[in-house]
């Protein structure tokens, strides 16, 4: 891998950062459910001289001269994502998930149609409405819910919405549900109102990419995606539609959204694309999913209530209301044990956005790093015995050891 001489030599300051992040990574577990590590291969075709070429346009049609190789490069990215999904059309060039719907957005609706999502407390993006993004100040969104005894999306109540406010297009796809999407009665309650289907499966698209769970790209109009989180490749986005929507997302996205588009990272989408066709990638996501599964099992032989009573994909939202915490306490605990979780809403959450009462935990890192059920079975009692026993410091201190010892010996793959 890298040795950083040049970097060490010119600039020991950012060196220092960089280093001691390498250092927080290799010792730190990583449950954090939309991060993942990168293999060494995708890190070093982002380390390339890609990042010095300008080359806004599609392959063959630019708007610089000197792009013969990026051509090559972005072509061999689109056709690995089309074969990876089955997609009619890619364009691989949304610098991440966030502008990627806004290309979404921009290319089939005007500024104020009627658009429905799922609501960011039960489990949607802020990209689906949220009235503090760009998406809910453009466009006239209604939101549908999480049912709140099952936490499943009860289909009926979402055609009902639909029947009412007869939108212009359907949002599924979310960041903390735990569950298998229903893309085809999406589709059916879209055709029945005649609205534009759209599935973003930022959080999902790895275990889609490897079967591990249903695929919306054949039945939907359009799907966005990161390129980041299961599906393991470096931070970015990709958009995938029908055919006949090819030109108005490329238009959508430069010159509607962008200008030229981070030639470097499609290098290494390219990459990342190319270990998803692999068979261990496969292997990969099936691991993903029966570590979250034995993990939501272990919590729920604890005693925690686990949003929908389990899972069908790579995270949970974990209720903590029950241990008398909040999500914001858990995850400052689990800090102190070199544990990283991201709080979470719960549907209709009793406590405010800052301070919720869920934390939301992953599989894809530690799986990325080969642990197994045997390792969660341990990180589930390390939680346990943390918020047992917040208040002694050196028993959290003797989990951090613990911790840093498993991690250790599970290195991860760029270091
Ligand atoms: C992560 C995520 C995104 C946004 O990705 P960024 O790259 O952070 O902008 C969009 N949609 C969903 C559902 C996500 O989970």
């Amino acid at each position: 891998m890298f040795d950083y001489k040049n970097l060490s030599a010119q600039d020991g300051e950012v060196m220092a950062e960089v280093k001691k992040e390498m250092e927080r990574q290799s010792q730190e577990m990583e449950l954090i459910a939309s991060e993942n590590y990168v293999s060494k291969a995708v890190l070093e075709a982002m380390a390339t001289v890609l990042t010095n070429k300008y080359s806004e346009g599609t392959p063959g049609h630019r708007y610089y001269g000197g792009n013969q190789v990026i051509d090559e490069v972005e072509t061999i990215a689109v056709e690995r994502a089309k074969k990876l999904f089955g997609a009619e059309h890619v364009n691989v060039q949304p610098l991440s998930g966030s502008p990627a719907n806004a290309a979404v957005y921009m290319a089939f609706i005007k500024p104020g149609d009627k658009v429905l999502g799922l609501r960011l407390d039960h489990g949607g993006h802020l990209s689906h409405g949220h009235p503090v993004n760009f998406s809910g100040m453009l466009y006239n969104f209604s939101q549908y819910e999480v049912d709140s005894e099952t936490g499943k999306i009860n289909m009926d109540k979402v055609r009902e919405l639909a029947l009412k406010e007869k939108p212009k297009m359907i949002v599924a796809g979310y960041s903390a549900y735990a569950r298998e999407v229903e893309w085809q009665k999406f589709k059916d309650i879209a055709d029945e109102v005649g609205a534009f289907t759209f599935a973003d499966i930022a959080h999902t698209a790895g275990l889609i990419a490897a079967g591990e769970m249903a695929n919306p790209v054949p039945l939907f109009d359009v799907v966005s995606t990161t390129t980041h989180k299961t599906l393991r490749g470096p931070r970015g986005a990709m958009i995938m539609c029908k055919e006949q929507f090819a030109k108005q997302v490329d238009r959508a996205v430069f010159p509607g959204m962008q200008g030229g588009p981070h030639d470097h990272i499609t290098a290494a989408k390219a990459v990342a694309f190319g270990e998803a066709l692999l068979p261990e990638f496969k292997d990969y996501a099936k691991q993903v999913i029966l570590n979250a599964k034995t993990m939501a099992e272990e919590f729920m032989k604890l005693g925690f209530r686990i949003i929908s009573n389990g899972t069908d994909n790579h995270l949970m939202v974990v209720d903590m209301t029950g241990k008398g915490l909040s999500g914001k306490e858990v995850e400052i605990i689990l800090d102190k044990c070199g544990i990283s979780v991201s709080r979470s809403t719960i549907p209709n959450d009793p406590n405010p956005p800052l301070n919720p009462s869920g934390v939301r935990f992953g599989t894809p890192a530690i799986t990325t790093r080969g642990m197994k059920q045997e390792e969660i079975k341990k990180i589930v009692t390390w939680i346990n015995a943390a918020i047992e026993q917040r208040e002694e410091p050196e028993m959290l201190e003797n989990i951090k050891k613990e911790v840093r010892e498993m991690c250790l010996s599970f290195p991860i793959p760029s270091i």
